[in-house]
């Protein structure tokens, strides 16, 4: 805790002070050595000694001044934060002035030190963990939660964080923290089965202010959401297999009364929609259980790119849009190739669906040295705004009944997510109602691999 310095009041605060100016004070010594001369020359006159009285007078004042420097330099030495001692004429004004500028200084020291001392009360009491590292990394001040929450303990002062948060996925976010403006969750180092949120701003240079609270409960209830979701679309798999066929099988009878026909044909585009949503929901959760950073596979981009427009191709046969493909790089991506290849797929079903027929849509991929730009551009109904900012939370629609029309599941654009977010890539979206879409991926520099580079 820092003590803030005692302030002195302020002695002597005279009015001769306050307004006068140092020839004032000037004036003081100057009667003083006249006083002295005229007495000299007096005595000087009776006595027949004249020059040496004015020498003694001079003498005299000179050994005056003389104690008043040695005083000032003695004070200012020694006991700089006392009363300065009293004297008069110039080294009394100039004491003072020093003396009053000191205890100015001090008040502002003081209050300064008052607002640390509040500010960082107030830290000690917050429950969240707040850690202050340096630029060296080395952990400078951290309060009482943060030996809680992440075990950090005296003898850690002045120790690299990194030594003390080993875990991957810490270093990770230390190293880029401007790449995850959400922060990282991770097991607190501490607590068994705890959970943290650490978020980490940068500040002073290369200062960090480390930030982590408790979200252990938070955590369990999501993951009991995953848990049922999951067990639920893996329950749901064989009941719908089995439907499925028994459908199949009746609807492809030759003999089979026309009145059933249309309630079978119904059947199996419902059992079709809902295997489609549960292996959605099985997809989904899979990426979001597998946190780790997609695999490093070399994802040859113009194969993918002829292998999706080709697929595009085959599902465009219904809505006879014009498909253009648009590829301007030589780069191609690392990642996972499948999930890559699912993502774009989604964002290229999508475009043909939401666009009314006889559309345009073109898909390309372009680099600019620091990112590479995945795009698919159509001429749809385009999307409001104001539905943009939520457009990729799973069963988010626009339009629920079109996008069950069209066979959605409303689980596509968070598998997109998914997908980018392991990749260190996000998603752009620029649409106008009735005007049509783009949809970018950008990603990352480092996911993008040049041949001749190796
Ligand atoms: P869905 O399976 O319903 O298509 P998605 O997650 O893929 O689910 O998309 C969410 C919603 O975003 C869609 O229901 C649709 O309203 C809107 N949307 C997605 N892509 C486009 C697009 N290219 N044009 C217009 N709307 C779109």
């Amino acid at each position: 805790m820092y003590e803030p310095y005692p302030v002195p009041e302020l002695a002597r605060e005279h009015k001769k002070f306050r307004y006068s100016s140092l020839w004032t004070f000037a004036k003081q010594d100057l009667r003083l050595l006249a006083f002295f001369l005229l007495i000299a020359a007096c005595v000087g006159f009776g006595t027949g000694y004249l020059w040496s009285c004015l020498l003694l007078a001079f003498a005299v004042f000179f050994a005056l001044q003389l104690r008043s420097l040695f005083l000032v330099n003695e004070w200012i030495s020694n006991r700089p934060y006392d009363v300065p001692p009293n004297l008069d004429g110039i080294w009394g004004a100039l004491l003072f002035n020093v003396y009053r500028a000191q205890r100015q200084e001090r008040i502002v020291q003081a209050e300064m030190v008052g607002l640390i001392d509040r500010a960082q009360s107030s830290l000690v009491a917050l429950a969240e963990a707040v850690v202050l590292i340096d630029e060296m990394h080395q952990i400078e001040w951290w309060n009482p939660a943060a030996e809680k929450l992440l075990g950090i303990q005296s003898l850690d002062r002045g120790r690299n964080i990194l030594t003390i948060l080993r875990q991957p996925g810490f270093i990770e976010y230390f190293n880029h923290i401007d790449q995850a403006p959400d922060g990282l969750k991770m097991k607190s180092s501490a607590f068994e089965d705890h959970y943290v949120q650490i978020k980490m701003t940068r500040f002073g240079g290369e200062s960090r202010l480390l930030v982590a609270y408790d979200v252990t409960r938070m955590h369990n209830l999501e993951q009991m959401r995953k848990d049922f979701v999951d067990n639920i679309s893996h329950e749901l798999r064989t009941p719908l297999t089995v439907l499925s066929g028994y459908i199949e099988t009746f609807t492809d009878q030759e003999d089979l009364n026309p009145r059933w026909k249309r309630a079978f044909d119904q059947m199996q585009a419902q059992t079709k929609r809902m295997n489609a949503l549960v292996n959605d929901l099985l997809l989904l959760s899979r990426l979001e259980n597998d946190k780790k950073v997609a695999k490093n596979q070399i994802v040859e981009m113009p194969g993918l790119m002829n292998q999706l427009f080709d697929d595009a191709q085959a599902y465009n046969v219904d809505y006879g849009h014009t498909l253009n493909l648009d590829i301007d790089s030589h780069c191609d991506l690392i990642g996972s190739d499948i999930e890559l290849a699912s993502a774009f797929s989604n964002l290229i079903t999508n475009a043909i669906k939401y666009t009314p027929k006889g559309g345009t849509i073109t898909i390309g991929w372009h680099d600019d040295h620091d990112h590479g730009y995945f795009t698919v551009e159509d001429t749809g109904i385009g999307i409001d705004p104001r539905h943009l900012p939520r457009l990729t939370e799973r069963f988010y629609r626009v339009d629920s009944a079109r996008s069950r029309q069209t066979g959605g599941t409303g689980l596509g654009l968070a598998i997109v997510k998914h997908v980018l977010m392991q990749h260190n890539a996000y998603l752009e979206i620029e649409s106008h109602e009735n005007r049509g879409s783009v949809f970018k991926v950008v990603f990352p520099k480092d996911r993008l691999f040049k041949a001749d580079e190796t």
